[in-house]
């Protein structure tokens, strides 16, 4: 089949497009037994199974772990859940205060508005609700989510995200983001999306350009391997940096895609090229099926270790884990201090020399009476 360059780069065809089937999956890609039993499967109760071709056509044949590959086409390993994992592992069904709202830190909120994605990422820790297989759903109810937003002042900034907040219509979405607007102490808008990686079509000038006028707007991706970035991600990305809005990016660790700190150092390379600052890198969520994607927490560290003073200071990502059942995300650091003592802290650099720095445990003690009595600033 040939595809016209007005197709491929219009995004509505990519959409209508995308693949949804085995079958369709089959004519192009020799799948293994697992993948086959992934599709038949997995793609019908866990989440469901969608793929532009746009970023169907990054896959390497083959290479039968290719990185992309991984991410997106449905394994059979994900009908098997282990006793720890959960459909709503972060907890957020407990703190939706209103549809879709969900409320968990004192200054800011997450707002669910739609449950479809370009593609599925088949470790989303939004599976209970998202792509609408799972039989949880995701409701939504703007006019009560703006109701809490407008009684509670404490909200300064709202993060939108869903499923993927860019597949909306410019209109729908200018029509959110006007709403937010117009209640005064939102400070900041964040949109969470990946379109920019699977579907850049997306990223398109009047978008940049409706976009523009809800500054302070950030916008963070959701990048884990460099082959993701392609030159049509890098245009789309620059359309977005060159309307205003600050890029950050956030990847998940997932085992024998990029649990590998060259991979890492490669992606953090590539996105700040890309004008894109990585952001967090998560620990994988607890959600159910999602085991052979997990990587443990000390090869995380290690990674973390061999990037820190190896590349420039802002590439490096903040580590996080989410708190199994809803504790929020809790930062994770190689330990650079090495002890506290009566009259130095002795520390190792990123090379693992050892310096030794003045002044024990007094400083230490000074610090929290300052933390607790509020005097500094
Ligand atoms: C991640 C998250 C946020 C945003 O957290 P930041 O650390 O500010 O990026 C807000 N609310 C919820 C429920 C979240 O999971």
């Amino acid at each position: 089949m040939s595809i016209s360059d007005k197709d491929w780069n219009d995004w509505h065809w990519q959409l209508k497009n995308r693949l949804h089937s085995l079958e369709q999956i089959e004519k192009q890609l020799a799948l293994s037994p697992e993948e086959q039993r992934g599709l038949r499967f997995a793609s019908k109760e866990k989440l469901a199974f969608s793929l532009t071709p746009y970023f169907f056509n990054l896959i390497d044949p083959q290479n039968p772990d290719c990185p992309i590959r991984r991410q997106v086409i449905p394994r059979v390993e994900e009908l098997v859940s282990l006793p720890y994992e959960m459909s709503d592992p972060c907890g957020e069904d407990k703190d939706m205060v209103a549809p879709g709202l969900v409320h968990r830190y004192p200054d800011r909120v997450l707002f669910l508005v739609t449950d479809r994605c370009a593609s599925y990422c088949r470790y989303c820790t939004r599976s209970r609700i998202v792509s609408g297989v799972s039989g949880q759903k995701l409701e939504t109810d703007d006019k009560l989510a703006f109701e809490y937003l407008k009684n509670h002042r404490e909200v300064r900034d709202v993060l939108i995200s869903g499923g993927d907040p860019l597949l909306l219509s410019d209109s729908r979405l200018e029509r959110l983001l006007r709403q937010l607007r117009e209640i005064p102490h939102i400070e900041i808008i964040r949109i969470g999306t990946r379109i920019p990686i699977f579907l850049p079509q997306r990223i398109t000038d009047s978008l940049c350009k409706m976009l523009k006028a809800y500054h302070p707007l950030w916008l963070n991706i959701h990048a884990n391997h460099p082959k993701e970035l392609t030159m049509e991600v890098k245009i789309a990305l620059e359309k977005l940096a060159d309307a205003g809005i600050p890029l950050g990016n956030q990847s998940v660790l997932l085992k024998g895609i990029n649990d590998d700190h060259q991979i890492i150092l490669e992606l953090v390379r590539k996105l700040i090229r890309c004008r894109v600052r990585p952001y967090y890198i998560y620990q994988c969520d607890l959600i159910q099926g999602t085991d052979h994607f997990r990587v443990p927490i000390k090869k995380g560290l290690e990674i973390m270790r061999n990037l820190r003073g190896f590349t420039t200071g802002f590439a490096v990502p903040q580590y996080v884990v989410d708190g199994p059942g809803g504790g929020g995300k809790i930062p994770l650091n190689p330990d650079y201090v090495i002890g506290y003592y009566e009259d130095k802290v002795l520390l190792r650099n990123y090379e693992g020399k050892i310096y030794s720095y003045p002044g024990g445990q007094d400083t230490k003690q000074e610090e929290n009476y300052d933390r607790q009595s509020g005097t500094c600033m």
